[in-house]
């Protein structure tokens, strides 16, 4: 069957064919800004103005993939997915927070329980500890009283507070909550040394972000035994009779080949491992991979969202900000404040909601979202 919205051949109410869809888009990519972003097939971000330009990221996306996925309405839409050596760690807000105990137990909503996970948090809790000294967490202990036992100090203090936070800080604290420092793996010093911008979003071309390239990438390729191919896309694993995986095809820059080996382990995301155990099918399992369940690739969700952003009246604000201000709130009414929070509270977000157009920009709030602002003298 035709696909109506890429003209190629799949069979688009096949699952497998709503997650790959997006590899039919991966046209040509904006060379000229970003020339070794990959689709899939990543290779290192390599520095480059937009690395630190607000307008480049958000508004022109410039690092976000030339693809194009379908939601569950069968919507396209542009992921904010990221193709490069440290995939989506490179972009990440390097907020590096634990699970809390509860997290692990089984959790009953509304269309029934949980099982729960396998293990607990105390069985995790020293990889937690190795994983926060490899990734140097700056972080603080003992402010947030839902921080479950940790069996030694965050590597190193945390990020400092700026003096409107500080001041944001005693409040909350006067009040009688508890705000606590989130646990950052950013080298701050050095990051602002590249530039004077947040580092949410914005690609770390330099390491000083604690990533999977700058971190995990950089202790494995230590060792001898260890090669990275970079710009090789994972077509599809190939597995024997007994499900047992034996190769993985792949297409590289010299075209396509197969490589061979004990064991695999898959790890390309949510969305492209799904999408890879889909395309494996072969007749002895004709709905993919390690998916008698049927459920592969489907469920997905986006994490329910909480984040509360303070914008000072009197700070310079540049022109864009103020404008797209302007177009959801007023930005003169609030100008005799010192303050604005706004906190939303994105409950089911959908990464549907992304604007398909305007691939950096997100679209409307998802249902069920609260806005709420607080304005203080
Ligand atoms: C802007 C942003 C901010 C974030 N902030 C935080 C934060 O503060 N704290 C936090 O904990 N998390 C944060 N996250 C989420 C975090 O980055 C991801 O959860 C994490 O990177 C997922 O890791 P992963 O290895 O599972 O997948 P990914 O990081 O997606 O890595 C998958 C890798 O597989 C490659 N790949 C995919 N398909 C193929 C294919 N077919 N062939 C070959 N290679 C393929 C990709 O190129 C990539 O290198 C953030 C994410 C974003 C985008």
């Amino acid at each position: 069957m035709e696909c109506s919205k890429c003209r190629s051949r799949h069979d688009d109410r096949h699952p497998d064919h709503r997650l790959r869809h997006g590899g039919c888009h991966i046209g040509r990519r904006r060379a000229e800004r970003c020339a070794d972003r990959g689709s899939g097939a990543g290779d290192h971000l390599a520095d480059s103005p937009a690395a630190r330009d607000p307008q480049a990221i958000f508004r022109d996306g410039v690092f976000r993939p030339d693809e194009t996925w379908l939601d569950g309405q069968g919507e396209p839409f542009n992921p904010g997915n990221y193709y490069c050596v440290g995939g989506n760690s490179k972009f990440y807000g390097a907020a590096l927070i634990r699970f809390r105990e509860t997290d692990f137990a089984p959790v009953r909503h509304m269309g029934g329980t949980t099982s729960g996970w396998p293990f607990d948090y105390a069985e995790l809790e020293p990889w937690y500890q190795a994983a926060e000294e490899m990734y140097e967490v700056r972080g603080c202990l003992g402010e947030d009283p839902t921080e479950p036992p940790h069996s030694g100090r965050y590597p190193h203090p945390p990020v400092p507070d700026e003096p409107e936070i500080a001041a944001l800080r005693a409040r909350l604290v006067r009040i009688g909550l508890h705000p606590s420092s989130l646990p950052l793996a950013v080298d701050l010093p050095r990051w602002l040394a590249r530039g004077q911008t947040p580092w949410d979003a914005f690609p770390d071309t330099d390491g000083s972000k604690m990533d999977a390239e700058s971190v995990g990438m950089r202790r494995a390729l230590s060792f001898e035994n260890v090669t990275l191919h970079t710009g090789m896309h994972v077509d599809r694993l190939l597995a024997d009779d007994a499900g047992r995986i034996t190769a993985v095809q792949v297409t590289g820059p010299d075209g396509r080949s197969e490589i061979a080996a004990r064991s695999f382990v898959l790890a390309a995301g949510a969305v492209n491992s799904a999408a890879i155990l889909l395309r494996s099918a072969t007749d002895a399992y004709p709905n993919g991979l390690a998916n008698r369940s049927d459920q592969v690739g489907r469920n997905f969700m986006n994490h329910n969202c909480s984040a509360a952003l303070a914008i000072h009246p009197w700070r310079k604000i540049v022109p864009s900000i103020k404008r797209r201000f302007r177009s959801t709130t007023s930005m003169e009414s609030l100008m005799p404040a010192t303050c604005l929070l706004a906190t939303f509270n994105c409950l089911g977000a959908s990464p549907a909601r992304s604007s398909p157009r305007r691939p950096g920009c997100r679209g409307p709030l998802p249902d069920g979202s609260r806005i709420m602002r607080l304005i203080s003298t």
